[in-house]
């Protein structure tokens, strides 16, 4: 049996994806690139924005004549396109076999045994070696009420994981190979809170920490308003803890970030920048951005551009804004023509490519450590802790080790240097 994954949106997704091949490839299925062959192709979409929606109709369309020519295969989708009414959604897409709501792997799994029968290997891929950077959730859903965002909408409220389980799929994945965890939530600073007890993030960092064979941690994605000092201290203390955060700023305007109900002010994001940067000395942070949000005039974008310049952000994700069916934005006009939005779009991309080609240029001629991941397009690929992407070209096998690295070449994007060897010690 062969099964098809298709998948777009945030690192949830590609965490739901990859645990949904790893629960097939246990039942004893193959995975293909080709959806023509697939007994079962499954969609994982998003709808943060209508572009990732319009790509989910779009390959969902694509899919009604393969399902004519062979109606034993089923067709899944999962995913932010699924919300708790499907009936719209069944009735547009008939040829559809199942709808399933964000993440429910399970549902998947269930799915498939229920049509196929539990498999000839079962347990196979339990000792199959796994990615050396793996994504794993942490919580799911999300509190916050941003009124552009249909994430909440669709995933629903958090729903922390418990510690005892986060820090035993942690060590199971270590066992099979993975040296790095990125933890996942939508607003990962908020983990455990609905949890008996309260552990916070920081708790949950302090004991994946003790993991033997983990060489570094991540966590993504943070809110300004949930980052505590605890949080901070655990990233400055903990030496696998890599120097490295997502927080999104989205505006550099007080009136919009007021709009958005954001929860913060742009001199309160500032400080929490400062503090960082002063507890954790050498930090990365990258920052999302959304352009032409209601209301934005050319003054508020201007502010956004140049708090961007000011914090010279190491990442800066920018998209124009999209309004939402069911968030509260969706019910205002929307005002920022799409020309202006996508002018503000690019103004950010350039002045982002010329800061991250500053800050990357300054690692010319250094030596970087380097975690490396696997061979792309010949050479090997891995990042740095602050997580920035390094290639080199090398004979030896170096998947799952660390490189010293001399940085010979930089770009905004990536660098490419030469190998020196093992890092000292
Ligand atoms: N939970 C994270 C957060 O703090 O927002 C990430 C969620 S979302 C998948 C990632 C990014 O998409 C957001 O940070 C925001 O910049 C962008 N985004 C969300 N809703 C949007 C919308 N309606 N239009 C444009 N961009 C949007």
């Amino acid at each position: 049996m062969k099964y098809h994954l298709w998948t777009i949106g945030c690192q949830m997704n590609q965490a739901d994806s990859w645990r949904t091949g790893e629960g097939l490839d246990t039942l004893g299925w193959q995975a293909t690139s080709n959806p023509e062959e697939a007994d079962l192709v499954l969609l994982n979409t998003c709808v943060v924005r209508q572009s990732a929606e319009d790509k989910a109709y779009g390959r969902l369309g694509s899919l009604r004549p393969l399902k004519r020519q062979n109606p034993q295969a089923a067709i899944v989708v999962m995913g932010c396109l699924v919300g708790k009414d499907t009936t719209a959604l069944e009735q547009t897409f008939p040829f559809v076999d199942a709808f399933l709501r964000p993440s429910d792997v399970e549902g998947l799994l269930e799915f498939a045994v229920e049509r196929w029968g539990a498999g000839s290997s079962s347990g196979a891929a339990a000792s199959q070696p796994v990615p050396v950077c793996c994504y794993v959730p942490v919580m799911e859903g999300c509190d916050k009420h941003c009124t552009y965002c249909i994430v909440r909408l669709r995933r629903g409220h958090g729903r922390s994981r418990l510690v005892e389980t986060i820090v035993e799929e942690v060590r199971s994945l270590v066992e099979r190979g993975a040296r790095e965890v990125t933890l996942l939530g939508q607003n990962v600073d908020a983990y455990g809170h609905d949890l008996p007890g309260r552990p916070d993030l920081a708790d949950l960092l302090r004991v994946v920490h003790d993991v033997d064979d983990l060489w570094r941690i991540r966590f993504l994605t943070s809110h300004p308003s949930d980052m505590s000092e605890r949080i901070i201290d655990a990233v400055a203390e903990l030496d696998r803890v890599c120097e490295y955060v997502e927080l999104p700023v989205q505006s550099g305007h007080d009136l919009t970030l007021k709009r958005m109900a954001r929860g913060y002010t742009v001199g309160e994001y500032r400080r929490l920048l400062s503090r960082i940067r002063e507890r954790v000395p050498g930090a990365s942070v990258a920052t999302d951005v959304i352009v032409g949000f209601l209301g934005e005039t050319e003054e508020h974008f201007q502010a956004t551009y140049d708090l961007l310049a000011e914090e010279r952000f190491d990442v800066v994700h920018v998209a124009a804004y999209s309004p939402r069916p069911g968030t509260p934005a969706a019910q205002l006009h929307d005002d920022v023509p799409s020309l202006e939005k996508e002018r503000r779009r690019r103004l950010v991309e350039e002045l982002q490519e010329q800061i991250a080609s500053e800050i990357n240029n300054r690692l010319l001629g250094s030596t970087v450590e380097v975690l490396v991941e696997e061979k792309h397009k010949g050479k090997w690929k891995g990042r740095t802790r602050s997580n920035e992407l390094v290639f080199f070209e090398d004979g030896s096998e170096w998947r799952g080790k660390l490189a010293q690295v001399d940085v010979t070449w930089a770009g905004p994007w990536s660098m490419q240097g030469e190998v020196r060897g093992f890092p000292p010690g």
